[in-house]
Parts: C-alpha cells; structure tokens; sequence
C-alpha cells in the first residue's frame, strides 16, 4: 500500500509534469490523503458468505456480493464526508457553495446521512434524486461526496473479501470478481503484465495483455489505441465493437508510486480525447472524478 509520503510526492511530481492540473491536484490530493487516514478509524467485521451460496458463485462466474452489501462503518464515513466536505470549501471553488449548504444540512439534520450512503450503495436513483431536490445540490455532486465518504470503508470491506480469491486461479473476466462492478482504469505491471482496477470497490485483478476488457473483442480490426508523445505511460485502448474505451497506465514507465485515483483524475485530458472520438468509459459512472473543483 502507498504512504500519505508516497502520495504527496506523486501528486507534487505531477504537478511539475502537468501544471494544468494544480487546481485539480489541489483539492483531489487532500481528499485522497484524508480517505487514507480515514481507513485507520474504520473497524468494520468482515461481510461472510455462505460457503454454499460461494460454490454456486464461484461455478457460475459471478462476483462474491452484490454493491449493496458492502458495509460502511457509519461513524468515519460521517467524519470524512464533515472533512471533505470542508476541503471542498477551501479548495475547490466550483463545489464550495453546495459543500456549504451539505455541512449546514447536517448539522441542522435536515436529512440523514445514512440514507444517502444507502442510496449509494443501492444504487437508489430515486432516493438520490429526491435527496438531492430536497437539499438542492445536484445529484452528481451529491453522489461525489457521499461516495468519496464511503469509499474507505468500501476498500476495507473488499480486501477482507479479497481472502475468498486467494488461492484460486482468477477469472480474468471484465467485470470486478469482488463486486461485478466495471474497470475505471488498467495498468501494466512491472512484467507488462494487465490489471483492471474496479471502479466501486477499488479491487485489483489479472487479465488477459489483449483484447478489449468490456465486450472481450480480440480483433485487430476494432481493437486501436491512442497516446501523446509527451506522456509515453498512459495509452487509451479503444474498441469499435461496444466503443468504450479504458485508460492505461503503463507502471514500467512512471517513476512515481502509483495510485490509481490519482492517476486517474489527471488524465481527465485523455478521457476527453476519447469522448471527442465518440467512445464511453462504462466504468466511469460510478465514481466520477471529473467534477470540476
Ligand atoms: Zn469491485
Ligand atoms: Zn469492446
């Protein structure tokens, strides 16, 4: 795992290579650091699966659990979404007003913030629409913070899963062996070696080097990619039978410790590159990060 030391140098050493991004790395980098110790207050038993319920998963394909069954230990996902929101505030003026108004919903407890991680989880769109009426802060931004505050938790819960995997040879499939969520992101490892990265649970798995990861196309015909000469570690691979796209880091090429998410919201460039060309991300959704701080 990365230090918050770690974290801070690879987000100053990006600054230096992309500029452009300072406001962005600004606000982003001190969420990051506060979800990291965030995680050291978060006890959290772990989510246990029927070993029979298991056999028929495991037979079948399917992810161990379902979103909704993540566990969120309720009194630092509060804590954070307090601290992020009051980061918001200082660092990240695009958000600052509705982070206010969030803050003062809490405190006056014009709502419960339980339901809205919940909702999350759930993937309750109508309970976070009609939250997000009631507060009058855009679903989306809604959904960020909220998100953001759970996520430690929802890493937490993931890695206990992840003991279920051990020892048995991987799936390689497209989709999030933990959570059946899709890949926000790949990367190469040190052997060239592929990996997706979950975009819900932040789950880490092996997949086959070709081929796309949503659809499984393996023709050269639909499978290109893109990259810019003076970023030589990230590619964005495309595919022209189910037109999504993925960002890829290439880890053999950056000399920085890699954290995914930080990778992730300064490549926001790539991802427009790619929209122009007319490809989506469906791994995207869940988790964006690509509100303007
Ligand atoms: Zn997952
Ligand atoms: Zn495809």
């Amino acid at each position: 795992m990365i230090t918050q030391e770690q974290l801070k140098q690879s987000s100053e050493l990006i600054k230096k290579t992309r500029p452009a991004y300072q406001p962005i790395l600004d606000f982003y980098s001190r969420v990051f650091l506060a979800q990291e110790q965030n995680r050291q207050d978060i006890f959290l038993p772990p989510v246990v699966i029927d070993p029979d319920l298991l056999k028929i998963k495991q037979k079948n394909e399917m992810p161990l659990i379902d979103q909704s069954e993540f566990l969120f230990d309720i009194k630092a996902s509060k804590q954070l979404f307090d601290t992020i929101c009051g980061l918001a505030q200082d660092f990240a003026p695009g958000l600052s007003h509705n982070a206010q108004s969030l803050k003062n919903a809490c405190k006056t407890q014009s709502f419960r913030l339980e339901t809205l991680f919940s909702a999350i989880l759930g993937n309750q769109g109508s309970t976070l629409h009609d939250l997000g009426k009631l507060l009058n802060v855009p679903e989306r931004e809604l959904t960020f913070f909220g998100y953001a505050s759970i996520a430690p938790s929802i890493r937490t819960c993931s890695e206990q899963l992840e003991n279920y995997l051990a020892g048995k040879p991987g799936l390689k499939k497209g989709y999030c062996p933990i959570c059946g969520n899709l890949p926000d992101m790949a990367f190469l490892d040190k052997d060239g070696k592929r990996h997706l990265k979950c975009c819900f649970c932040g789950h880490e798995w092996l997949v086959n080097r070709m081929g796309c990861v949503f659809c499984e196309n393996n023709d050269k015909d639909y499978q290109h990619y893109f990259f810019n000469d003076e970023e030589k570690e990230y590619r964005v691979n495309l595919c022209d039978n189910c037109h999504n796209y993925i960002k890829l880091v290439d880890l053999r090429k950056i000399d920085r410790a890699f954290y995914p998410k930080l990778e992730q919201v300064t490549t926001l460039h790539l991802d427009m590159q790619a929209k122009e060309q007319g490809y989506t991300n469906s791994g995207s959704s869940a988790n964006d990060m690509s509100l303007q701080a």
